[in-house]
This record gives structure tokens, sequence and C-alpha cells, in this order.
């Protein structure tokens, strides 16, 4: 048992890391997790696939460290020497492990694959060390213990990674230190200004020291992370005490409280109201559509989307009349009603969302600059519009767009 929990090293393997094509994302996972029982990284490497590199970095990571994982380097390919890297470093021999063998064996039959020659060294275990099933992939994770330190090797496929993180590795961490576990909470802000959020709940956090409030700002979210450490009951209080407070104070503009996303707290509302939506989309090129379907189980609730980018569809798609366009521009609150409207009626959703506007960089002019938006909802019976000025690049501006969309109309079903 140690007194403190120990830091930690992660190491990434795979050449391909090193191009400027591919990020090393594994890491990020795992500092996250390791966070929330309090332990803390202390270095991080990215090594290519080389024994002398792979063997070098595990060998200094473990004289300092803790905890150390090394993910990547695991698979079938040549390429892949994590495994007799740390045999090797470690003096122990490689052991034909049959349960792990007929585990891919399992796996090939489903997936229809054939079992080769290099599949078998996905079957070979360093002495003394813990096999982590991965029901995601043929390569199993494994944990050792040397030199007072515990070491996981992990699969590189983040999809395989993360659920052996959370299912398996976190359970050993939790059972070889005290952690110290932090409470926390996550409350997401639609559609205010980081400086507005900041001034309105800055005064109420300053009165609670113990507790660590962070605001990060993204493109028209905010959210704010309020984490305190221990689990006691007090602490749970004072975390209540403080969001119950920052939530009094932000109104309806708070949308999550535990890390939701905008485009699933429509979702709720669209069912819970038992209506459908529509989108008619212009400058936004489909985004809206595209981050209400990213939330699984929509076709619930989201009836689909007509993309007019062009002029000419706004009129044959969604009867958007010549003078209309001629008289007002594409770009107005007219149109922006027009497009709802009509959505509405060519799709038979109760509920639509419209988009039009100047993403930029090209097209503004003094009338009508970058990042001018106009918005049309069409909601139980009524058409409105709305108008905004989005500040940012092209891609910022069209995000920002699609938010205040979604939000608006979060806040029409509340
Ligand atoms: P490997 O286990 O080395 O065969 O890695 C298989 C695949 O996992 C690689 O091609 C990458 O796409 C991905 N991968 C490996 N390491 C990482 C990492 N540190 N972060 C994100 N993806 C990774
Ligand atoms: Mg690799």
């Amino acid at each position: 048992m140690r007194s403190k929990p120990p830091t930690a090293q992660i190491i990434a393997v795979g050449s391909e890391l090193l191009t400027p094509t591919r990020l090393d994302t594994n890491s990020l996972f795992i500092t996250e997790q390791l966070n929330r029982i309090g332990v803390q990284v202390e270095r991080k490497m990215i090594v290519g696939d080389r024994e002398d590199l792979i063997s070098d970095a595990i060998q200094s990571a473990v004289e300092s460290a803790g905890v150390v994982f090394v993910t990547g380097g695991l698979g079938p390919t040549a390429d892949d020497i994590t495994r007799e890297t740390t045999a090797e470093l470690f003096g122990r021999p490689l052991l034909f492990d049959e349960a792990i063998m007929e585990s891919i064996e399992e796996r090939a039959r489903r997936f229809r694959f054939s079992v080769g020659e290099n599949n078998r060294r996905q079957a070979m275990v360093p002495e003394g060390a813990v096999v982590l099933p991965n029901p995601k992939g043929t390569a199993p994770g494994l944990f050792l213990r040397e030199g007072g330190a515990l070491v996981f090797l992990l699969p590189g496929p983040p999809r395989e990674l993360k659920p052996m993180v959370r299912e398996q590795v976190m359970e050993v961490l939790e059972k070889s230190f005290p952690v110290s576990v932090h409470l926390t909470r996550h409350l997401s802000v639609a559609s205010m200004a980081e400086s507005k959020v900041d001034a309105l709940v800055e005064p109420i956090y300053r009165q609670y020291p113990e507790i660590q409030t962070t605001i990060l700002s993204s493109p028209g979210i905010i959210h704010l992370h309020l984490g305190c450490p221990g689990t006691s009951s007090e602490a749970e209080e004072k975390l209540e005490e403080l969001s119950a407070r920052i939530k009094g104070t932000l109104g309806e503009s708070l949308f999550a409280e535990a890390g939701q996303s905008l485009e699933e707290v429509v979702g709720a509302s669209l069912k819970r109201e038992g209506l459908d939506l529509a989108t008619a989309e212009s400058c936004t090129g489909g985004l809206i559509a595209k981050m209400i379907t990213d939330v699984a189980g929509s076709s619930e609730y989201f009836r689909g989307s007509i993309l007019t980018y062009s002029n000419e569809l706004k009129k044959t798609l969604l009867r958007v009349p010549a003078a209309l366009l001629e008289e007002q521009g594409a770009v107005s609150a007219a149109v922006a009603e027009k497009m709802a409207a009509e959505v509405c009626d060519v799709t038979g959703a109760s509920t639509s969302l419209s988009v039009t506007g100047i993403a930029g960089p090209g097209g503004g002019t003094a009338e009508k600059p970058v990042g001018l938006i106009f918005f049309g909802l069409c909601c139980r019976g009524g058409v409105f519009s709305k108008q905004r000025l989005l500040p940012g690049g092209r891609e910022t501006i069209r995000l920002r767009a699609a938010r205040f969309a979604l939000d608006w109309l979060r806040r029409e079903l509340l």
C-alpha cells in the first residue's frame, strides 16, 4: 500500500504518431481518467516502432513513475513489437496463452478472417503479466508489476483502448492505492459571451475557495467545470450549493448540468413535446442536420433537411419567390422565415429551423457584412426570425450559427 497516489507516465508507441498527420489522442484520454482519481501525469513520450526507443522509454518511465502506460504496438504486424520489447527488457520469457488464442479464433470466426501465424504473437504473454481481455479487437492488454511500478500495455486503436481503460485498468488502479476522488459538476451555457458568464458567476464561485471552478469557452458554448476533492457529504453539499446558485444566475442560458450536448437537449425536448423537426440550411451547409443526427435515436424526431445553398434551389425546392430574393436578398429575415415555413410544408414536420447568412471570408458588404446570419423558426403555428452578427472565421461562424439556431429552438421548447 502506498501512502499517496503515484505519478504516471505515458508512452505512445507508433511511427505514424511522428508524422504530420496523426496525433496521439490516447494519452489525452488516459490523462483524463487518471486525473479523476487524483493521479497526475508527469511525462509523456512518443516513440517510433523501434526496439531501442521503446525499451529506453519504458526503462526510464519505470525508474521514476508509479504507473506506466504503453499504448500501441500490440497488433499482429511485424512493426508491432511492444510486447516482445517489454518482455526482453524485464527479462521475462513470453509464454503462449491458450485462452487468448481461443478468443482470437472465436473472433476470427465471427468476423470471417483467417488466423495467421502473426496472430499467435498476440497470444504470447510475458511471464507474470495479467491479461486484460479486449472485446473490441484481437490484441489483449497486459498488466505487470515491475520495480515497484504498475505497467500497462494497451492496444493502440482508441475504440479498443478506451473501454479497456474504463472497465479494467481503473479498477486495478483503484485497488492498488488510495485514490483521491474528485466530485465534479459540468454545467453548459449557450448563447452567452464568456465575459458575461464570468461576470455573473465569478462573484459567486469566489466565495467557494475549496471548489475549483474552471471556465472553458468554445464558439457559442461555455462550459463550467466545478471540482471538489474528497467524497464527504460536506463536499457534496458545498458543490450542490454552488451549482444551484450558478444555475440561479444563469437561468435559461444554462442548458445542461451533466455534460449533455445542445443537440441532445433539443432532441429530448422535441420528444417530450411530441414534436418533430426539419431544417432548411444555406450557409451552415447541413451542419445543423449533422449535429442533430449525431444523436443516436434522432430518427424519432428528425424528419430531414433541405440544403438550399443556391438561390436557384431556394426558389425551386423551398418556393422562395424570385421577387423576394431580388428585393431583400437571400440573406434576409423574410427569406429565413419563408425557408422555415416552406420546409415544414414540404416535409410535414411540425417544427423547423432555417439559416441563411454570410459565412465569409468573401461576399460581405457594408450593409451585409461577413458573419451576418438570419435564422428562421417555425414552431407551434408561428413563424419567426432573428438576426445575429457572429464573430470568427468561416468555420467558427458556421458552428456558432448552428449552435445559435439549436439554442433558439431549445429556449422555445422550455
Ligand atoms: P497499433 O496497436 O500500434 O497497431 O495501432 C493501431 C492503430 O491505432 C494505429 O494505426 C493508430 O490509428 C491508432 N493509434 C495507435 N496509437 C495511438 C495513439 N496514441 N493515439 C491515437 N491513436 C492511436
Ligand atoms: Mg503501431
